[in-house]
């Protein structure tokens, strides 16, 4: 039972099931990571502004897994924004993870205030063609951002990186980024453990059924559904359940039934909010 991958619009391969690292204290970053890479991960999503890079290189070196086994995402912070600003912070973020490359840089939230997105995007571009990220795309950005960067380059975003989980699924953003071939990410995907979503009764009843967690039941609604998800977590048996979701499938019925419970609980700020 290997995770799935899925292709992305340049033709590259990134794992569905991934490890976040929001929130994880740089002190722990080593460690969490590695007890991810030992369960059998191999795609990590960090960002500068976490401030536990130089961990996720550490644990990522001395785990003698070969680079191209591993998917490593960063993202680009919201003050670095700007055509000749965008390099040198991802040059920061690679020397800070000790990688040549990474597999994925995104712009972390639009800031449509400062009006930079569209420089950044140009930015990122030319970082892909350099080899420095192998594939480029977006997180929060709404289906306005999204239309700005079509309608001003050539290259459309790999994925865009939203809040989502069965409760928060953010329809009219995800159809416009499907539809016009980019990937889901969904970041949150348990809710962050603020939304109550993993006591809603047809998780809970989906759970039991195959034997498994509330938690696993929604993070294998997210894989059917065509998310790539990377839940955190700084236990290592839960770090182990989290991935342990390859070996049983949710029925059509128990997928839109999860489906069924989106109702607008945004646990996160909202884009337009963040500068
Ligand atoms: P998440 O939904 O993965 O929630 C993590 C929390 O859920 C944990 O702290 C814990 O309280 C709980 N949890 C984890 N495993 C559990 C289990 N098996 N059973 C019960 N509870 C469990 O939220 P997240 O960490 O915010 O999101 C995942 C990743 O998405 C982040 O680590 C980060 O990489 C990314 N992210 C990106 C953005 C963005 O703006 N692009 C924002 C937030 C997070």
């Amino acid at each position: 039972n290997s995770v799935p991958t899925l292709t992305l619009n340049d033709g590259n391969l990134i794992p569905q099931l991934g490890f976040g690292v929001f929130k994880v204290d740089p002190a722990e970053a080593e460690r969490v990571v590695t007890d991810a890479l030992e369960v059998g991960y191999r795609h990590i999503d960090t960002a500068a502004i976490y401030g536990n890079e130089e961990g996720v290189g550490r644990a990522i070196a001395a785990s003698g897994i070969p680079r191209e086994e591993l998917f490593v995402t960063t993202k680009l912070w919201n003050e670095d924004q700007g055509f000749s600003s965008t390099a040198p912070a991802l040059d920061r973020s690679l020397h800070r993870l000790g990688l040549d490359h990474v597999d994925l840089y995104l712009i972390h939230w639009p800031v449509a205030s400062k009006g930079l997105y569209v420089d950044s995007w140009r930015a990122m571009q030319d970082l892909r063609e350099q080899g420095r990220t192998r594939s480029i795309g977006v997180s929060n950005f709404l289906e306005s951002h999204l239309q700005e960067l079509l309608d001003n380059s050539d290259v459309v975003p790999a994925v865009d990186q939203l809040e989502l989980h069965p409760a928060y699924q953010q329809r009219e953003t995800t159809d416009f980024a499907r539809s016009n071939g980019m990937r889901v990410e969904a970041w949150g995907p348990l809710g962050q453990g603020k939304y109550p979503l993993l006591e809603a009764g047809v998780i809970v009843a989906a759970a039991e059924a195959h034997g498994k967690t509330p938690a696993q039941a929604v993070l294998r609604w997210h894989l059917q559904v065509g998310n790539i998800v990377f839940p955190k977590s700084m236990h290592r048996e839960r770090i182990a359940e989290n991935f342990d979701i390859l070996d049983f499938a949710l029925t059509d019925a128990e997928v839109e039934a999860l489906s069924a419970l989106d109702r607008g609980g945004r646990v996160g700020s909202h884009p337009d909010d963040v500068e």
